[in-house]
């Protein structure tokens, strides 16, 4: 390990809503200024300013359908956005110029492609991933010099020259080896000098130099994927709420915050529909055996959520949270036939595969009769029709009966470490629902102990998290353990 690295390093990554109004960066500076006295070696991720994100790819959308009126508007909403915050926080006016004029290049930029795309009629994934990129790129730019007018040295770094990617637009996988030996290369000297670097989340670059974006809320990746290869001694994640909750607090008002989870117990949140996490940062960060931790950017005194390594004494078998994700469908492919039909799973996912659709959950059937998954309604069509197309043979010779969908359904997944062994628990899921008759159309088990997943009809959903949510409460107070 470098010498320089024996110095306490901490990565910061701040989301949209931290840094989405003049009061919400000045409360993000003044974190990073407190931050620097303990942590000597400190890199900030940021997110786009809320909402950018949004406005970039609707317009883009909208512009490849040859709707460019609109743009008009886009432009001047992200100059506004953008130069309020510059005229309150960066009072050297020279510099506060600078800024806004380099934030108006973006802009420029963001016209550009908008218009070209209206000339093609399309939105390759290549030209979304330039567009999308613009937000953070514009963010940067703003916080490092508010930082630096609040006598934090700063500087802005674009992640291209950073993170490797793969060619995967929108959805780009990091070569950690490559992205190791240039962050090192750009990140060492600047932070030998004493500065913070402030690096844009979200993007990458391939080797090439062409944009990437690592998919959406992928600025908590690039936090974890940045921790991982310096490393750093921890990642920090700033966001809206007290860390991690026991629920989606807008869904669930009082959801209560888990102040330690297993890293296990965070993936499966995660990758279940907690948004307050991209499930992508967790696995770089466990290899490299860097901290995690999530915190809350208003209310910074909070200790948050800590992230703490698995282990069976911890894994009291309670539950800890329950998620959802909503607007799925749950596709069935049945037929008498199929038990002869070789490698009709296989076949089946790769044909969901090539649409580019990923599926959350696999649930068994009770007779090997059928294969019943999940998929987001949106894809709903199009893996459908890639399904009967590979199997148009069975379909013929009524080896496979029907390949059909239910209407939306909602995932909810209860998680806790070694809840599955502990007696009682799934009894209770299922009375909590049963009691409320909310119907459940299908159960999955990961193949951890740590969580259950049951699927129910999306105008059941907000009773029946609620319900879980309840059951949440009762077994960590008092309850059978
Ligand atoms: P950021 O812009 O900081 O990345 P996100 O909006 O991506 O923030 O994630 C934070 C949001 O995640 C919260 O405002 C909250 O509504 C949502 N969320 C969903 N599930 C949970 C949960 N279990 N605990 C905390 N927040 C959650
Ligand atoms: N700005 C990006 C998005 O909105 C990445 C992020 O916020 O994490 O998806
Ligand atoms: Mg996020």
């Amino acid at each position: 390990m470098p010498e320089q690295n024996k110095l306490p390093t901490l990565v910061m990554k701040f989301g949209g809503t931290s840094v989405g109004t003049a009061e919400a960066m000045s409360q993000t500076v003044q974190i990073v200024q407190n931050s620097r006295q303990d942590w000597p070696r400190l890199i900030v991720v940021t997110s786009a300013l809320s909402g950018v994100t949004n406005l970039l790819l609707d317009s883009a959308h909208q512009s490849a359908r040859g709707q460019v009126h609109q743009l008009y508007e886009a432009e001047n909403r992200l100059r506004t956005t953008h130069d309020a915050i510059a005229d309150r926080l960066i009072q050297d006016l020279a510099r506060s110029v600078q800024v806004k004029q380099e934030i108006g290049h973006l802009i420029a930029e963001f016209s550009n492609l908008c218009r070209a795309m209206a000339v093609l009629g399309e939105a390759t994934p290549r030209a979304l991933d330039a567009v999308a990129s613009l937000g953070e790129r514009m963010s940067v730019r703003l916080l490092s010099a508010a930082l630096e007018a609040a006598g934090v040295p700063a500087q802005s770094v674009e992640a291209t020259q950073l993170i490797v990617t793969d060619r995967v637009f929108q959805n780009a996988h990091p070569d950690l080896k490559a992205t190791q030996e240039r962050t090192r290369r750009v990140l060492e000297p600047i932070l030998a000098q004493g500065r913070v670097p402030v690096v844009t989340g979200f993007l990458g670059a391939t080797p090439e130099g062409i944009t990437t974006t690592l998919g959406r809320g992928g600025s908590d990746y690039s936090a974890g994927i940045l921790g991982a290869v310096l490393p750093a001694d921890e990642v920090w994640i700033w966001t809206d709420v007290d860390g991690v909750m026991s629920a989606d607090p807008r869904a669930v008002p009082n959801a209560a915050t888990i102040p330690e989870l297993t890293y296990r117990e965070i993936a499966e949140l995660a990758y279940y529909g907690a948004k307050v996490l991209h499930p992508k940062t967790i696995r770089p960060v466990i290899d490299a055996g860097v901290g995690l931790r999530i915190c809350n950017t208003f209310n910074p005194q909070h200790p948050g959520t800590r992230l703490v390594a698995d282990s069976a004494e911890r894994s009291r078998g309670e539950i800890k949270a329950v998620t959802a994700i909503r607007n799925q469908r749950l596709i069935t492919i049945e037929g008498r036939g199929m038990l002869g039909v070789p490698g009709v799973a296989a076949r089946a996912f790769g044909a969901v595969a090539s649409t580019g659709t990923s599926v959350p959950l696999i649930t068994q059937a009770s007779s090997e009769q059928s294969i019943c998954f999940a998929v987001p309604a949106s894809s709903n069509g199009e893996v459908i029709q890639a399904l009967e197309a590979a199997f148009a043979i069975e379909l013929a010779q009524h080896d496979i009966d029907r390949i059909w969908a239910t209407e939306d359904v909602t995932i909810l997944t209860v998680v806790g470490a070694g809840m599955i062994r502990t007696p009682g628990i799934a009894g209770r899921v299922f009375s909590a629902l049963g009691q409320r008759n909310v119907n459940v159309i299908a159960i999955a088990q990961g193949s951890s102990e740590v969580s259950i997943s049951l699927v129910v009809d999306a105008s059941d959903a907000d009773l029946a998290l609620g319900a879980l949510h309840e059951l949440i409460v009762t077994t960590n107070t008092g309850g059978a353990q």
